[in-house]
């Protein structure tokens, strides 16, 4: 089948350069992107009349989940019946053909794909990194039960025709020991979907090989943030994950270094208000959220008797669907207001987190 890349752009270019540096056999008809016309690294940019979409390979190249599946919806539009996202990785696989290897097929997304959700598999972390937008280091030392966070993927679920990114995380996930039943039982219920585990990466080198295999055999990327001890051990983590040929991407210990404390006391702050957590729609115990800091503010509430406020937080069983719930979870909370660009070095809590770790009072 012929293939266009959509987009001209950054990725567009990283596209091309894994197409022709593996020699693919898939043929590259051209580029297609609504604001340029003439070539793109020396291939023609081409419109919809030049190519026939029930027989061409649509490819998305942009990465963000939310322009991905803008351009999902307008492809729909143009009746296009094999659309496929590039995902820029060290993908290993050994077939030869570009589509099977570098990217997810999205043709069965559907009329309403969320974008992008993630879920806890643990609540606590072994790091406890100040300012931790999950509220990690004051969790108990607890793991949730296997089947009340897979049924909020079922839940998740039943609200959209499919999820295009999805990532398991915490807290930090590999301190589940229960991480292979939920890789498989996630790749089960979203086949077509990205999915990646977050971690620090600390546990990696002493990871079994069970988990390694089926992180490969289920087509899961690890997403490591680098934080100043994973950076000590980054080469042995690097090797692991070289060694069983996973796919993996390094958020680097430079951007690790600068960690935020996000919130503050006051709706009125002297700090400048950010959003850090756009667009990571968070499920957890039978509830949605539109950021992990709404969902588990509650959590800083109770421990440290604060009262930030917590409207935004849904049931997902009594929730709208589809397009209603991905325009409220794009509405601004009251929460909002407290969010805040306050930098700081990356430190761990001490012994005892105070709601200073996380907070500002002004
Ligand atoms: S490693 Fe991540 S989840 Fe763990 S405490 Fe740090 S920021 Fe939170
Ligand atoms: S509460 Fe609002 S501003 Fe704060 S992280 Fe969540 S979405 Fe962003």
């Amino acid at each position: 089948m012929g293939m266009v890349f959509y987009g001209a752009g950054y990725f567009g270019k990283i596209a091309w350069e894994h197409y022709t540096k593996k020699k693919y056999a898939d043929r590259l008809i051209g580029f297609m992107d609504g604001k340029k016309t003439g070539q793109y690294c020396g291939v023609p940019i081409v419109s919809w009349n030049d190519i026939d979409v029930a027989k061409t390979a649509v490819v998305i190249t942009v990465q963000n989940p939310y322009v991905v599946s803008q351009i999902y919806r307008e492809l729909q539009n143009y009746k296009v019946q094999h659309i496929f996202w590039f995902i820029n990785l060290n993908w290993t696989e050994t077939s030869n053909s570009f589509l099977s290897s570098e990217c997810i097929e999205g043709s069965n997304w559907g009329a309403c794909p969320m974008p992008q959700a993630e879920i806890h598999v643990a609540d606590y972390c072994n790091l406890n990194c100040r300012g931790c937008t999950h509220f990690s280091p004051i969790f108990e030392r607890e793991i949730p039960e296997f089947d009340v966070r897979i049924n909020d993927i079922m839940l998740l679920k039943k609200k959209f025709s499919s999820i295009v990114h999805f990532s398991i995380l915490g807290g930090e996930p590999l301190l589940n020991p229960d991480i292979i039943r939920y890789i498989k039982e996630t790749r089960k219920l979203l086949p077509n979907t990205y999915l990646q585990i977050v971690t620090n990466g600390l546990l990696i080198p002493r990871l079994s090989e069970d988990v390694f295999v089926c992180i490969k055999e289920n087509r899961v990327v690890v997403s490591i943030s680098e934080y100043e001890p994973t950076h000590r051990q980054i080469e042995q983590i690097r090797d692991k994950l070289n060694q069983y040929q996973i796919p993996y991407c390094i958020r680097s210990y430079d951007s690790k270094q600068k960690f935020n404390k996000p919130l503050s006391l006051s709706e009125e702050s002297k700090y400048p208000n950010i959003c850090i957590s756009n667009g990571c729609v968070n499920v957890w115990n039978g509830k949605i959220a539109r950021c992990p800091t709404l969902m588990y503010v509650q959590k800083f509430n109770k421990v440290f008797a604060k009262n930030l406020p917590t409207e935004g937080i849904l049931d997902l069983r009594d929730c709208p669907s589809g397009e209603e719930l991905l325009e409220i979870l794009q509405q601004q909370v009251p929460l909002c207001k407290h969010c805040i660009l306050c930098e700081i070095e990356w430190k761990s809590c001490g012994a005892i987190p105070t709601w200073k770790d996380f907070a500002e009072k002004d």
